[in-house]
C-alpha cells in the first residue's frame, strides 16, 4: 500500500511560525511526544480491563533513544497503536487541528506571546520544531491489523506506507533538523526527560534506565503515607532545601479535579522569599513553576506540587486569571492551607508556636492580600510580645483590657520594632505594668495598619511615639512639683540648651521615677513619614519635612528641680541631661557625641 496526500490546512505557513516562535521552548517536543506515547499505554491498559484487549498487555513502557549517527530520537510506546485510517484521523486531521489553532491564538496574542508558548500543549506536531522529517511506524492492538509508516517532512505532504512492525505500540522517529543538533546531545534529553517527564505514571526508559518514578506520593492515599514518606519526596523536589515544616495533601474530584502536595518551608528571613517553587502538573506531566494566578499570590510562598487536568494551560493569562474553575481551585487551596495551620494550632500549640517565626510571614502577607484568609487566620494568628510570648489577638486584646486602667474606649496595643533600640521605652511601659509586642518585621508594617483597621475601638502604637502615660492616654492629671511659672522657666532652659526648631519641647508632670528628659516621635508622623518612604502616602511634602520631636521634660524629676537651681550652668545641665536622653534611644552620633563625652568630662573635673 501506498498512499499521499496533502494534509488540508487554511494556514498554509503554520510550520514557519511553530518553528520561528518557538524557539525558546523547543524542548517541549519531548515533553509532548513522551505524553502521547504515556497515553497511549493508558488506554491500551483501560482497554484491557473493560474486555476489549485480550492480549497480553506486557510490560507497559516508554523508550527514548538517541541515534547521534542517523540523527534521530526515537519515542517507542507497547501502547494502543494506530492502524493506517487512525493516522490519518488522529495525525493528519485532530493533531493538524491543534496545531493550526494554536497559530491561530498565537497571531492574536500580543504582548502575551511568551505566555502562550509555556503553556500550550502542541502535541504531536511541536515535533517538527527540532525535526525536518518524522516518521510514525506503528501497529494498532485490533488483530488482524497491520503496520503502518506515516512520512512526513514538515510541508503540508505526507505518505502512508505498509511497515514491517512485530509488536503493537508505536515509534515516533524524529530526523533532526541542522539548527537543532542540541537534542542529538543525550545530556541535553536526559535534562529535558528530568524536568518534564519525571513524575509520569509509566516507566519511561532512556539509555537502559527508568529515569521517573511512576507514582509519586500525591496520587496515594494520604492514610498510605508516612511523615518520612512526605520530607523524602521534598528532598526528591528540592535536594538543597531545609526539611519542611509541615503539608498539606491536596485531594478533590468535585467540582474539579486537583491533586498535590503543598509544603510550608522554613523561611529564613524576609529578603529571599522563593516564589515559582511550586510545580504545575496535567496527570504527572510537568506543565510549568509559574503557577502565577491558579495560585494565590500570598501561597506562592508554598513550594510543592499541583496536579490538575482542569486547569486550562492552553489560553492566555488574563483568560487564566477569570476562569471559574481556577478560581475555585484558588479558593480550595486558601481554605486547605487555613484550615490545615488551624488544625496544628489547635492540636499542638507548642509546636505551632515553635514554627510561627517561619509561618508567620507566610500568614501576614495571607491575611493582608485575601480577605477570606483574614477570616480564617484572625483565630491562629499569633502576636509575640517582648518576653517571646504568644497569644492570638483574641487572647491579647484581653490582656491589654485587663491591664490599662483606661478612661478612653480605645484600647491601646503597644509595639517596638526594636526591642534594643527603643529599649528604655519598653522598660518604661513594662514599669507601668502595660505589655511590649514585638512588631518588628518589615510586614508587621502592614500588619500593624491591618489590626487597626479590623480590630474595633484598638489602636496600636510603638512605644517610643509618646511619654508612656499619653500612650494609654490615662485620664488622670499628675499633681505637679513646680508651679507654673517654674515650669515656663524650665521650658524656656530647655529650648534654649536644645536650640532646635524641630524639637517641641513641653513640661509636664510626670512620675519621679520616670526619666527626666523622653524624646519621641508622634505615631501619626513617623507612619506618614515611612508612607512617604514607601511611596504610598501621596504627600509630597512629607518626604522632605523633618523630622518633629517632642521633647517631655518630667516636672517632677529631682534632675529638672536642680536645673533650676543651677545658676549660670543651667543651660549646660539641661543639655546634658537632654543628651542623655538622645543617648539612650541611640539618636547621639558624631560630633555631637563627641561634644557630649568632653562636656561630660568637664562636668566630672569640676565636681
Ligand atoms: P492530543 O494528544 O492533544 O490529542 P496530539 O497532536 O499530540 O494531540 O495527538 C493527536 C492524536 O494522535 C492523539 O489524540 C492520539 O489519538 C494520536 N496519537 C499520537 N501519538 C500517539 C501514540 N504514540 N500512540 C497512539 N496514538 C497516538
Amino acid at each position: 500500500m501506498e498512499e499521499r496526500g496533502n494534509i488540508s490546512i487554511h494556514t498554509e505557513n503554520i510550520f514557519p511560525i511553530i518553528k520561528k516562535f518557538l524557539y525558546s521552548d523547543h524542548e517541549i517536543f519531548l515533553r509532548e511526544l513522551v505524553s502521547n506515547a504515556v497515553d497511549a499505554t493508558q488506554k491500551i491498559k483501560r482497554l484491557a480491563a473493560v474486555g476489549e484487549y485480550k492480549g497480553d498487555l506486557g510490560e507497559l513502557k516508554v523508550k527514548v533513544a538517541v541515534n547521534k549517527d542517523d540523527r534521530t530520537i526515537t519515542i517507542s510506546d507497547n501502547g494502543i497503536g494506530m492502524t493506517a485510517e487512525e493516522i490519518k484521523k488522529y495525525i493528519n486531521q485532530i493533531a493538524f487541528s491543534g496545531a493550526s489553532e494554536f497559530v491561530e491564538r498565537f497571531k492574536d496574542a500580543g504582548e502575551n506571546k511568551d505566555q502562550i508558548i509555556g503553556q500550550f500543549g502542541l502535541g504531536f506536531y511541536s515535533a517538527f520544531m527540532v525535526a525536518d522529517r518524522v516518521d510514525i511506524v506503528t501497529k494498532s492492538y485490533q488483530e488482524g491489523a497491520e503496520a503502518a509508516r506515516w512520512t512526513c517532512d514538515g510541508s503540508t505532504e505526507f505518505a502512508i506506507t505498509d511497515a514491517q512492525k512485530e509488536d503493537r505500540g508505536t515509534d515516533v522517529i524524529l530526523h533532526i533538523a541542522q539548527d537543532s543538533d542540541e537534542f542529538l546531545e543525550t545530556a541535553r534529553i536526559r535534562n529535558i526527560l528530568d524536568k518534564y517527564c519525571k513524575f509520569l505514571p509509566v516507566p519511561v526508559e532512556f539509555e537502559g534506565e527508568v529515569i521517573n518514578n511512576p507514582n509519586p506520593i500525591w496520587t496515594k492515599q494520604p492514610s498510605d503515607l508516612t511523615d518520612e514518606d512526605y520530607k523524602n519526596f521534598y528532598k526528591e523536589l528540592y535536594p538543597f532545601s531545609e526539611p519542611p515544616l509541615f503539608w498539606i495533601h491536596l485531594n478533590v474530584d468535585y467540582p474539579f479535579n486537583l491533586t498535590g502536595i503543598l509544603y510550608f518551608p522554613k523561611i529564613k528571613n524576609e529578603f529571599e522569599l522563593q516564589r515559582n517553587k511550586i510545580q504545575l502538573y496535567s496527570r504527572q506531566v510537568f506543565i510549568t513553576d509559574e503557577v502565577k494566578d491558579v495560585v494565590p499570590e500570598f501561597l506562592m510562598l508554598l513550594h510543592g506540587i499541583i496536579d490538575s487536568p482542569d486547569i486550562p494551560l492552553n489560553v492566555s493569562r488574563s483568560f487564566l486569571q477569570a476562569d471559574s474553575s481556577v478560581k475555585k481551585i484558588n479558593t480550595y487551596i486558601t481554605k486547605k492551607v487555613a484550615d490545615k495551620l488551624n488544625e496544628i494550632f489547635k492540636k499542638d500549640r507548642e509546636t505551632f508556636e515553635k514554627n510561627w517565626d517561619d509561618v508567620n510571614v507566610f500568614v501576614k502577607y495571607g491575611m493582608l492580600s485575601d480577605d477570606k484568609f483574614y477570616e480564617r487566620a484572625k483565630d491562629f494568628a499569633l502576636l509575640q510580645n517582648t518576653e517571646g510570648k504568644y497569644y492570638t489577638i483574641e487572647e491579647y486584646k484581653a490582656l491589654v483590657q485587663a491591664n490599662q486602667t483606661n478612661k478612653n474606649e480605645q484600647l491601646v496595643m503597644l509595639y517596638t520594632t526594636d526591642a534594643d533600640k527603643q529599649h528604655a521605652f519598653v522598660e518604661a511601659a513594662q514599669n507601668r505594668g502595660y505589655d511590649v509586642l514585638k512588631l518588628d518585621s518589615m510586614i508587621d508594617s502592614h500588619f500593624i495598619g491591618l489590626l487597626e483597621q479590623k480590630l474595633e475601638k484598638t489602636t496600636l502604637k510603638r512605644v517610643d511615639s509618646e511619654t508612656v502615660d499619653k500612650l494609654i492616654e490615662r485620664d488622670e492629671t499628675k499633681e505637679s512639683v513646680l508651679s507654673d511659672k517654674e515650669k515656663e522657666e524650665l521650658k524656656g532652659v530647655y529650648e534654649q540648651a536644645i536650640n532646635n526648631k524641630n524639637m517641641t519641647v513641653e513640661v509636664t508632670p510626670m512620675s519621679p521615677d520616670d526619666a527626666p528628659v523622653v524624646i519621641t516621635l508622634p505615631e501619626f508622623m513617623r507612619r506618614m513619614k515611612d508612607m512617604n518612604r514607601t511611596g504610598g502616602g501621596g504627600m509630597m511634602f512629607m518626604g522632605d519635612m523633618p523630622d518633629t520631636y517632642n521633647v517631655t521634660i518630667n516636672a517632677n524629676h529631682p534632675l529638672n528641680q536642680r536645673v533650676l537651681n543651677a545658676g549660670e550652668s543651667k543651660a549646660t545641665v539641661a543639655r546634658q541631661a537632654f543628651d542623655l536622653a538622645l543617648l539612650s534611644q541611640n539618636m547621639l552620633s558624631g560630633a555631637a557625641l563627641t561634644t557630649f563625652v568632653k562636656r561630660s568630662f568637664e562636668l566630672m573635673t569640676k565636681e
